[in-house]
C-alpha cells in the first residue's frame, strides 16, 4: 500500500509526487506510456521560468523526474489499467498488479490530436506543431499555417500573427466550431489568411525541416503546394481520462471535473494538469495544480487517516 498514487509524470503529476514525496508520504507514481508527458514531444521550451537560456522539454521532463526520485518518489514505469474508488482504500491496477492508495492523484494529461500525416513523426518540432505558444517564437517573420476552425485555432493564428510575417488558417468547412467573436478577431487579423475549405493532404521537407504544406481545396479537388516553415495543428485534444470516466465525474468533451481547486467527485481523489485544464494547458499552470493537488492530498490523509 501507498499513501499517495500518482498515475502520470508531466509537470503535474512530478510535481504533485515532489510535494507529497517531501510532506513524508509514500508516494508510487505511475509513468504510463508516455513518461515525461507533453513536453518530451518539443524542443525548446523558452516559458518555465528558472532557465535562463531555456531548456529542451525531454531533458526538463528528465531533469523533474530525477528530482522526484531524489526526494523519495519511486517511478514505476507501467501504465494504470483499470481502478476502483468506490471504498477506501482506494485501488488501481496496472495489469494484474494491485495497488492500494489513501490519496490518488490524477495527472494523465491530454494528447494532442494531430493529422494523421506521414510525415509527422520526423517533422515534429522541425516545422510541425500542436502548440503555438509553446514553438510559435521559432517562427518569428516566417509564413506559417494553422489547421482548424475551432477556438484553439482561432487564439493560435492570432498569437502567431504577432510573431509571424502571415499566417494562413486552414479549415475543411465554411461554419466554424469558434465562437463569433474568435471568428471575428480573426477574419480583421491583416496578417491572417484565410484558406476554406482546404485539407492538409501531406508536407515537404528539406533538410532544414517542412517547407511545404501540401494541401487540397475540398471543393474542387485541386492540389496545391503552399510555402510554409510551420505548420500548427489545433484540431483539438483528447483528455486521457478512460480510465476514470466510468468512477468520475467528467465534462462533455471527457476532461475530469474539478472542485475546490484540485478535488473530483470522489473523496481523496484529486485531478492536476490538463488532464482537469482544457484551458490554459501549459507546464507551469500543470506543475501548479500538481503542487494544489500534492498539498491537498497530505491534508486529506491527515484528516483521514
Ligand atoms: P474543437 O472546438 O473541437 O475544434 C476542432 C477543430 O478542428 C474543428 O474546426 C474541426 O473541424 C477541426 N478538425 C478536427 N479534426 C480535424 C481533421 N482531422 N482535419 C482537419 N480539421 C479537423 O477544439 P478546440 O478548438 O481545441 O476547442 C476545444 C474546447 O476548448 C472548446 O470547447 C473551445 O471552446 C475551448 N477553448 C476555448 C478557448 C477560449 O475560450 N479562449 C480557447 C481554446 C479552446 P470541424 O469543425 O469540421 O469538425
Amino acid at each position: 500500500m501507498s499513501d499517495v498514487v500518482v498515475v502520470g509524470t508531466g509537470p503535474a503529476g512530478l510535481t504533485a509526487a515532489i510535494y507529497t514525496t517531501r510532506g513524508g508520504l509514500k508516494t508510487t507514481v505511475f509513468a504510463g506510456i508516455q513518461h515525461g508527458g507533453q513536453l518530451t514531444t518539443t524542443t525548446e521550451v523558452e516559458n518555465f521560468p528558472g532557465f535562463r537560456e531555456g531548456i529542451m522539454g525531454p531533458q526538463l521532463m528528465a531533469d523533474m523526474s530525477a528530482q522526484a526520485e531524489r526526494i523519495g518518489a519511486e517511478i514505476v514505469y507501467e501504465e494504470i489499467t483499470k481502478v476502483d474508488f468506490s471504498k477506501k482504500p482506494l485501488r488501481l491496477w496496472a495489469g494484474d498488479r494491485e495497488i492500494e492508495a489513501k490519496a490518488v492523484i490524477i495527472a494523465t494529461g491530454a494528447t494532442a490530436k494531430t493529422l494523421g500525416l506521414p510525415s509527422e513523426g520526423p517533422l515534429m518540432g522541425r516545422g510541425l506543431s500542436t502548440c503555438a505558444t509553446c514553438d510559435g517564437f521559432f517562427y518569428k517573420n516566417k509564413r506559417v499555417a494553422v489547421v482548424g476552425g475551432g477556438d484553439s485555432a482561432m487564439e493560435e493564428a492570432n498569437y502567431l500573427s504577432k510573431l509571424a510575417s502571415e499566417v494562413l488558417l486552414i479549415h475543411r468547412r465554411p461554419v466554424f466550431r469558434a465562437s463569433n467573436i474568435m471568428v471575428e478577431r480573426t477574419k480583421k487579423n491583416p496578417k491572417i489568411k484565410l484558406m476554406i475549405p482546404y485539407e492538409v493532404e501531406d508536407t515537404i521537407a528539406n533538410d532544414a525541416g517542412l517547407t511545404h504544406a501540401v494541401l487540397r481545396h475540398l471543393d474542387s479537388g485541386k492540389r496545391e503546394e503552399v510555402a510554409v516553415d510551420g505548420l500548427f495543428m489545433a484540431i483539438g485534444h483528447r483528455p486521457n481520462s478512460t480510465v476514470f470516466a466510468d468512477q468520475l465525474a467528467t465534462d462533455e468533451n471527457g476532461y475530469l471535473k474539478v472542485h475546490n481547486f484540485t478535488a473530483t467527485n470522489v473523496p481523496g481523489v484529486f485531478a492536476a494538469g490538463d488532464i482537469a485544464d482544457h484551458v490554459f494547458r501549459q507546464a507551469i499552470t500543470a506543475a501548479g495544480m500538481g503542487c494544489q493537488a500534492g498539498m491537498q492530498a497530505i491534508r486529506f490523509i491527515e484528516e483521514h487517516y
